[in-house]
């Protein structure tokens, strides 16, 4: 029996904003996903109005809270009509050649995204994927990529998590190039919520590197950088350098949620 299209990829498909391109992802996508769908115990309403039969996230939550925003080409900041690049990119020449993000950090998706990495559902990456996978230039960016890395976390957050949240979505969005053994996290840092935004570019510099035995293997290569939330960007800029640095040509971020505002 063939399982049945996930809600979020349904509405995608049948959504009539940018329906070209969100429908060819969606299908992109749910293609290349291993059948019956890996979700995890999700509840069988959606997740944000409990309407049902729905699962996770139904199709008009998705049109409501997952439209696409105009971004700034190197953070993903919201930005005004006709804005490449917002104040703070144009101020300091940012590590990363792009930065592409799915929704804005707020609700609903801000409570989903805890359920997705601190509660357990790590099912919850086909969806969120596939959502990620429709935003604009997106597609071409996993395309060009040579590897699609997730951002690393520290040995002891691993285990205390049991997964890498980012590795499941980058194994979904690309599973041929995500590999998480290319990108090392050096230390573990204080967490990046609590800090100043100077404190946090100070809290994560150095705490990233590539792994010193496959560093050939990045020389010169596109890399698309895969993380669930980028809150200041101060996390994602210090692994883009470390990467820029073991000699990649060129390093774009990839984040489901973006906190809207600067921090
Ligand atoms: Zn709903
Ligand atoms: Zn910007």
């Amino acid at each position: 029996m063939r399982p049945r299209l996930p809600s979020a990829a349904k509405a995608l498909v049948a959504l009539g904003a940018g329906a070209g391109r969100a429908g060819a992802a969606a299908r992109a996508v749910l293609a290349a996903l291993p059948g019956p769908w890996a979700l995890p115990p999700v509840p069988a309403r959606c997740a944000v109005c409990g309407a049902w039969p729905a699962q996770p996230v139904c199709e008009a939550c998705v049109a409501r809270f997952a439209q696409p925003r105009l971004r700034c080409r190197t953070c993903a900041l919201p930005v005004a009509a006709g804005v490449v690049r917002c104040g703070g990119c144009l101020r300091e020449d940012p590590v990363l050649a792009r930065c592409h993000a799915a929704v804005d950090y707020g609700y609903p998706w801000r409570g989903i995204v805890a359920e997705f990495k601190f509660r357990g559902w790590p099912g919850w990456a086909a969806s969120l994927a596939l959502l990620m996978r429709s935003a604009p230039w997106v597609e071409p960016a996993l395309e060009e990529a040579d590897w699609v890395l997730p951002m690393p976390l520290a040995p002891g957050r691993l285990a205390q998590r049991g997964f890498n949240q980012s590795l499941l979505l980058a194994r979904r969005l690309a599973p041929r190039k995500a590999d998480p053994g290319l990108l090392l996290r050096l230390r573990e840092t204080a967490p990046q919520a609590a800090l100043a935004r100077a404190e946090r570019a100070a809290n994560v510099r150095g705490a990233f590197a590539a792994e010193p035995l496959r560093a050939a293997q990045l020389r010169g290569r596109r890399i698309v950088l895969v993380d669930d939330v980028m809150t200041s960007g101060a996390s994602m800029s210090a692994a883009a350098t470390a990467l820029r640095e073991a000699g990649a040509l060129a390093v774009d971020g990839l984040v489901f949620a973006r906190t809207p505002q600067p921090l």
